[in-house]
């Protein structure tokens, strides 16, 4: 328990389990903790004065508890035994060989490979400019940035940070589901983060990586990121590669709403549904599957980068017998970026090298497939994909066809690589060819016909006599074990033979263990290639991925421009597409410009409005990374921002109404849309008393239309929206059709221009089940209503007062009364007349009084 202290107190925010034997320990807070997280059983145990609280997981299984502990967020600290008990004098030592932490996980089977697993550090100023390091432990990937407070929530929803790692004295970002970690404000400073960063990289300068004076609290962001790391894996210097630098213009914003309704990698429905990474992820390889993620949520605003994403697929699409060839070579890829740096930070087995090797050998292959100088992008890809031929020689003439999982279970080199590794081969087998021979001939000197040799764990090597001949055993035998049926003898032959046997063991384990070290660090020394490499594999793999999506389910290639218009021909949804028959998706065209910025657009419910809306968004989005889309032809003109307002549901634990949210949402897109933005608003307004919301509606679409001048679908059921057409220029109608069948309506999901005339609530509400009563009474009112002339107040009755205004009608006395006012021409009146009739109005309100 003493050492366990110790230990506890300089890991103070890990869980500590503690290696006992076969199972790994966790006592006192960590236990009560461990077994809640794991629903393992908490015992405890007497410790002395007091008891002890304990529980404790079996040592063969700590990868599933591990997995287990990460994704609750919780540090963890692994203590080993460091000697063999069986040698130990006194307690076992027993050290901290490894921390794991959400964000710095490197040991194997606890990351998902189709996803980056970012640890992001922040530094600067928490209310202005906030320098980010974003950093993918197992990849090497570094990313820096600075952003502005108020958009930092946007970058966060993009980087996916599983760790954030603050300076202790920072307010808590909103609405990040990351572990947080904090940390002493001297570790961000940024002089000491410059000079570790310069030491690290060795160079003299970070201007290099393109890190100005205005990076500054990004690289103090990196400084503490590097520091933490060091912490958590002591002695391990971090496997990162040289920074990638973000630029403010460099990416679209995507706040995490966007990325939400848009649903980009998950579906809003719940991660069993399908989104749009999944539609488009048909990558053969982790790293392609990680590129191709990384893509979807940064879309980038420079068209030649795209123009060159673009070529790239495009060259795949019209290729399907290089496409699929490729495609099938990268299938048999391993995860070459993760095993390029757990060779850097000496963690690679035996079996990750022959991963190595084995894919060096397929990259001529692959590089022979690629042309060599046009597209460039895939020029470049062919260019980095060097098959190192020395490393490869060595790694093919070194190991094994199939090398074992780990040192020490089973042979990793092969014969004739290393002369010594031969000899104490040759060694151990003669003796053991020696104990066989021993067997025959001890038998024959005997006569014990089954006399055998035999070897034990812990008593080593032994000849084994049954009972039934114990009395011809020579007196040279020296009695060992007895057993129920038999007994064991040694001889001094037979010990000095056990002898070298142990020996040239123990000696080829630690000379394989050092060959293997030494061929490790030669793979090290070729890690940044490799990673070069790796990077190229998986920008192969994602166009490929790309184009496989794009041949498969017909898209085209998107016409980039710089201007302001967005025209789309045919345009489908890629995902409601997919859930439908083949060909069931009604495509529609969809245009903007400058002359018709904001198109309003009603329809029924149901029509599918939202499907338009997520539609235009999407294939923008798609355009914006590089990829075809799912149109007969488009042109888009590139945008800075992506701006979704869509129903809101899910902020409502977090204490605010609907429409707070909702407005809180509308505001934010206001402040923040230029006219490059793409904003889509669907039903704003909503979530008020009718009057209220229409007001509101038509107050945002006007600054949205004088003002913001950014390109708009404004979705609504409110029918008065449409007239803004009327009094600016820039806005369009546009309407979902439908059909009238007798007493049913038919959704035909076309979008035509217009303005819708009926919301068909009543004809939906019976689709959906409403009591045939209740749709009969509903269908009655809503005669009535149209009957008395009473403008329906809004297509869809949103708050209470809807309700009111549309229920309750003016009585007919009080209509008469307003009708006489309206009629009367004051000027006409004597006072007297005028007294009177404000005594009748005055006895009518009385009258009135509850109406
Ligand atoms: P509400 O006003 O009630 O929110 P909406 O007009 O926004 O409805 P959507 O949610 O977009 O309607 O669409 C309703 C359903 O109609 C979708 O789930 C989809 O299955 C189908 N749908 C929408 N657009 C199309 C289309 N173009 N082709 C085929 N089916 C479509």
């Amino acid at each position: 328990m003493q050492q366990w202290r110790a230990l506890k107190a300089r890991h103070p925010d890990a869980l500590l389990l503690f290696r006992v034997g076969d199972f790994y320990e966790m006592f006192y807070d960590d236990a009560v903790r461990g077994a809640e997280l794991l629903q393992i059983t908490l015992t405890s145990r007497n410790n002395g004065s007091s008891r002890a609280p304990l529980a404790g997981i079996p040592a063969h299984a700590l990868g599933a508890y591990l997995k287990r502990l990460l994704a609750a967020g919780v540090r963890v600290a692994i203590c080993e035994q460091m000697e063999d008990p069986a040698q130990a004098k006194g307690v076992v030592r027993r050290e901290v060989v490894e921390v794991l932490s959400p964000g710095a996980v490197l040991r194997d089977g606890l990351l998902d490979e189709r996803r980056p697993n970012h640890l992001v550090a922040l530094a600067g100023d928490p209310h202005g400019g906030i320098g980010y390091a974003c950093a993918d432990l197992s990849t090497g990937d570094l990313t820096l940035g600075v952003t502005e407070a108020a958009a930092l929530a946007d970058v966060l929803a993009r980087l996916e940070p599983a760790e954030l790692l603050l300076p202790a004295d920072w307010p808590e970002p909103e609405n990040v589901r990351a572990t947080i970690t904090r940390r002493a404000a001297s570790l961000f400073d940024p002089a000491v983060a410059t000079s570790e960063l310069m030491r690290r990289y060795g160079v003299q300068s970070l201007a290099g990586f393109g890190l100005g004076p205005g990076e500054r609290p990004a690289v103090a962001a990196a400084g503490a990121l590097v520091a933490y790391w060091s912490e958590l894996l002591v002695g391990v210097a971090p496997p990162l590669r040289p920074p990638r630098v973000e630029r403010p213009g460099d990416v679209v914003t995507l706040d995490a709403r966007t990325q939400r309704n848009l649903e980009l990698v998950e579906a809003l429905a719940g991660p069993d549904r399908p989104s749009l990474l999944r539609v488009l992820d048909r990558t053969r390889t982790p790293m392609g599957a990680r590129t191709l993620r990384r893509w979807l949520l940064a879309p980038l605003r420079q068209r030649r980068t795209l123009e060159e994403r673009l070529d790239a697929v495009a060259y795949f699409v019209e290729r399907d017998t290089v496409r699929h060839a490729l495609q099938r070579a990268l299938a048999k890829l391993p995860d070459l970026e993760r095993l390029a740096v757990k060779a850097r930070t000496g963690r690679a087995t035996p079996r990750d090298l022959g991963a190595v090797r084995d894919t060096l050998a397929r990259f001529p292959e692959i590089a022979a497939a690629l042309p060599a100088d046009q597209p460039a992008a895939l020029a470049a890809a062919r260019a980095a994909l060097d098959p190192l031929p020395e490393l490869h020689a060595r790694l093919a003439q070194a190991l094994v066809d199939e090398p074992p999982p780990h040192l020490g279970e089973g042979a990793v080199f092969r014969p004739g690589f290393d002369p010594e590794l031969d000899a104490l081969r040759q060694a151990r087998e003669d003796a053991v060819d020696f104990l066989a021979r021993l067997q025959e001939r001890e038998r024959a000197r005997t006569g014990i016909p089954s006399l055998k040799v035999g070897f034990h764990r812990v008593f080593g090597y032994y000849l084994e006599v049954t009972r039934a001949h114990r009395d011809r055993v020579p007196p040279d035998y020296e009695h060992r074990q007895t057993l129920a049926q038999a007994e064991r003898f040694v001889t001094p032959e037979l010990k000095a033979w056990e002898a070298k046997i142990v020996e040239a063991e123990a000696r080829l384990a630690t000379l394989e263990q050092e060959r293997f070290q030494a061929l490790r660090a030669e793979v090290a020394e070729a890690a940044s290639t490799l990673l070069q490499a790796a990077d190229a594999l998986g920008r192969l793999d994602a166009w490929l991925a790309l184009a496989d999506v794009a041949g498969r389910y017909g898209y085209t290639r998107p016409y980039l421009h710089d201007g302001f218009g967005l025209r789309i021909r045919a345009g489908r949804h890629p995902v409601v597409e997919r859930a439908l028959p083949p060909g069931a998706f009604i495509p529609n065209d969809v245009e903007l410009d400058e002359n018709r910025r904001l198109a309003i657009l009603t329809g029924p419910n149901m029509a599918g409005k939202s499907t338009v809306l997520r539609m235009v968004g999407t294939i923008v989005l798609l355009a914006q990374i590089g990829s075809f889309v799912p149109a007969e032809e488009a042109s888009v003109g590139l945008v800075d921002r992506i701006f979704t307002r869509v129903g809101a549901t899910d902020d409502l634990a977090a204490g605010q109404s609907t429409f707070m949210v909702e407005m809180t949402e509308t505001a934010a897109i206001l402040h923040s849309a230029t006219d490059r933005s793409l904003v889509l608003l669907d039903e704003i307004g909503r979530g008020t008393a009718t009057w209220d919301g229409l007001a509101v509606a038509t107050a945002v679409a006007e600054h949205l239309h004088d003002i913001v001048r950014a390109k708009t679908i404004f979705a609504t059921h409110y029918h008065e929206l449409t007239r803004l057409a009327e009094r600016c220029p820039g806005v369009v109608l546009w309407r979902v059709a439908v059909r009238e069948e007798q007493d049913r309506v038919v959704f035909l999901h076309r979008l035509e221009p217009g303005a819708a005339d009926r919301a068909y609530g009543i004809e939906v509400a019976r689709l959906a089940g409403l009591p045939a009563a209740v749709v009969e009474r509903a269908r009655a009112l809503l005669q009535e209503l149209e009957r008395r002339g009473h403008e329906p107040p809004a297509r869809r009755a949103g708050g209470e007062s809807a309700v009111q205004l549309s229920l309750f009608p003016v009585p007919p006395e009080i209509d008469a009364l307003l009708d006489r006012l309206r009629r009367l021409e004051i000027h006409q009146l004597t006072p007297l007349q005028a007294l009177l009739l404000l005594a009748e109005l005055s006895e009518a309100a009385r009258r009135y009084r509850d109406v």
